[in-house]
């Protein structure tokens, strides 16, 4: 078996171990193969292992990765979005993970209009609080979903969190659990979908297993998969 069919196996049995642990059914989660900085060979390799969905950082580099690989692949943006870039996002992604001010929400559904498409995305949330990151505040997240959800050609299935890089995985667990209590009350105050169907997109190589006992339905893993990126 390639390496990367081995990775992917690896993957997947821990999902399951992690998402049984915690009581979840393991279908609930899915994995996000983050091929940024990745050539286009190894995506097609993933996607003959029967990976489908990746996500992409840059869009000039996912245009030409998109392009070039075909039908069959769904994509997620999980990179920084400027609201001038919106229209080629809007273009290229199944599912926009990192919307967090209604500048960008609001150019996105211009972009859409006419279109008779309806793009889903995710509210980025700065779990963590930390100044160089992006995300809406915790706090600020009900009053900007208010807002996001009266643009007819978006929808919102959930929160997407970079929460702080730290060595211990473990140390990592609170940030994940706080996004999920979050998603509740926002659900309560119904401006998310509920408990059962909200996407949660938490955990990378180095801590999916814990965001997957937390609720992580979307685990990022670039890593984990590909190997280190160059
Ligand atoms: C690069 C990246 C990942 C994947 O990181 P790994 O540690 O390689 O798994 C996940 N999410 C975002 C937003 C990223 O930029």
């Amino acid at each position: 078996m390639s390496r990367i069919g081995a990775n992917l196996e690896e993957i997947h049995n821990r999902i399951e171990v992690a998402a049984t642990k915690a009581g979840r059914d393991p279908e609930r989660v899915r994995l996000v193969a983050v091929s940024k900085k990745v050539d286009a060979d190894a995506l097609r390799e993933a996607f003959a292992c029967g990976q489908r969905l990746f996500g992409e950082n840059y869009l000039q580099e996912a245009e030409a990765k998109i392009a070039e690989l075909g039908a069959g692949y769904q994509w997620h943006f999980i990179g920084h979005l400027q609201s001038n870039k919106t229209a080629q996002a809007a273009g290229l992604f199944d599912l926009i993970e990192t919307v967090d001010r209604l500048k960008v929400a609001a150019a996105l559904d211009r972009n859409l209009a006419g279109s008779g498409r309806v793009l889903a995305v995710l509210l980025q949330v700065n779990i963590g609080r930390e100044p160089q990151k992006s995300g809406v505040l915790p706090e600020e997240a009900a009053v900007l979903l208010a807002k996001v959800r009266e643009l007819p050609h978006l929808v919102v299935r959930g929160l997407m969190v970079m929460p702080p890089f730290l060595d211990e995985a473990e140390a990592v667990r609170p940030f994940f659990r706080q996004t999920r209590e979050l998603a509740v009350k926002l659900a309560d105050l119904g401006l998310l979908p509920p408990a059962d169907e909200v996407d949660l997109s938490m955990g990378m190589s180095g801590d999916y297993e814990v965001a997957v006992e937390e609720g992580a339905t979307l685990v990022r893993l670039g890593t984990a998969l590909f190997g280190a990126r160059g």
